[in-house]
């Protein structure tokens, strides 16, 4: 990063900001992160874009236009379920597994944290890739040990209701500012501004992250509902008194830590998990890939081409070609079309 925009940059855009997501320092930071995210930008590229705001073909992490579903995203995954039990398919929530059992090498059934066993001829796992190691039987200690320094972040939402309806026009702002813990804010009134019907107030969600260990996790909500009332006063997009509620979600293990080394670490889990037939470790904890929604449905599709095709797609390796997934879609006026059409 430092090479292709400068210290100066470095330091104002990406240092205090991706250090406070990964709770470490840049430079123990994988290259991966930054590649996947900024990809080919380049300093003249940016700069063209900030003086010109130049409208099409433009680079992916400067668009100005994104797509989204006019009931959210989960409607998205509403809709999923809807077709799987219209093809009489059952989808169970809340439904935690205690282990993933094996007979000969092969997995064959899973036993429920309600104590219940079923069998299944495939089982495709999302939990986190390091507690699926330790319910799995009879997985050697090497493999147990790689798979414990595979790091996940933590995340505290704290949703804030704030009595004004015109805050800031952008969906999102990341917060570099280290004088602040809140790494990002995300105004939803202007996602979907119609669900807020007549209300003239805004729902904001400021993002902090943190391990288990860290104090902040363990914080009351009172306590993270005033830090971020203060904090959101403190950058200057909220007034003071007009925060008039809060809610706090806690999310454990919902960013992979790309950490230097971290490719290292995942060759001999991967080999290993590939040895276990019947069973596929997919998704962003369960393959441990800084995935978007994009990748872990794509991951979706090629397991299930894998089972009932028979084809011979490389899971591990997606998300690694950046380049591909993300832009094979176009935003038209009626909604969102493939490229080639
Ligand atoms: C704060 C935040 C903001 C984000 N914003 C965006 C965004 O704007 N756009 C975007 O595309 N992506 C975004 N993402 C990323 C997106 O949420 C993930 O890429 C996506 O959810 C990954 O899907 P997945 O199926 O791999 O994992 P998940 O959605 O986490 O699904 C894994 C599932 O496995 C379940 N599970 C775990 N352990 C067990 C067990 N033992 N038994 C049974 N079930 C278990 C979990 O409960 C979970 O439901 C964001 C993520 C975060 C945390």
């Amino acid at each position: 990063v430092t090479s292709r925009f400068g210290k100066r940059l470095f330091t104002i855009f990406f240092k205090t900001y991706s250090e406070k997501l990964w709770g470490i320092s840049c430079t123990d930071l994988d290259s991966d992160f930054a590649a996947q995210r900024i990809k080919k930008l380049s300093l003249f590229e940016a700069v063209k874009n900030a003086l010109f705001q130049s409208k099409g073909n433009k680079h992916a992490t400067l668009v100005d236009q994104f797509a989204y579903p006019f009931g959210g995203t989960g409607s998205v995954y509403e809709n999923m379920q809807q077709l799987i039990s219209a093809r009489g398919g059952r989808v169970y929530l809340n439904t935690g597994v205690e282990r993933v059992n094996t007979h000969l090498g092969t997995a064959r059934s899973l036993t429920l944290e309600n104590g219940e066993t079923r069998e299944y001829d495939h089982i495709v796992s999302t939990m986190p890739i390091s507690i699926l190691l330790e319910r799995l039987p009879e997985v050697p200690a090497v493999i147990v040990e790689q798979a414990k320094k595979l790091t996940f972040r933590n995340t505290i939402l704290v949703y804030l209701r704030v009595d004004r309806p015109d805050l800031f026009t952008d969906q999102w702002l990341y917060v570099h500012d280290p004088s602040v813990e809140v790494g990002r804010v995300t105004n939803f009134r202007n996602w979907l501004p119609s669900v807020y019907g007549d209300s003239s107030s805004s729902i904001l969600c400021l993002e902090y992250w943190c391990n288990f260990d860290d104090p902040l996790w363990s914080q009351e909500d009172d306590h993270l509902i005033e830090t971020a009332s203060n904090e959101i006063v403190r950058t200057g997009l909220v007034e003071e008194g007009e925060v008039k509620a809060g809610h706090v979600v806690r999310l454990p293990r919902c960013y992979t830590v790309y950490f230097k080394g971290y490719r290292e670490v995942m060759k001999p889990v991967e080999s290993y998990l590939n040895t276990v037939e019947g069973l596929h470790a997919i998704g962003r904890y369960g393959s441990y890939k800084y995935n978007n929604q994009d990748h872990s449905i794509l991951m979706g599709l090629r397991v299930a081409e894998n089972i009932l095709d028979g084809t011979q797609h490389d899971l591990w390796a997606i998300n690694t070609d950046y380049e591909v997934y993300q832009e094979s879609s176009v935003i038209t006026k009626t909604g969102l079309q493939p490229k080639d059409t």
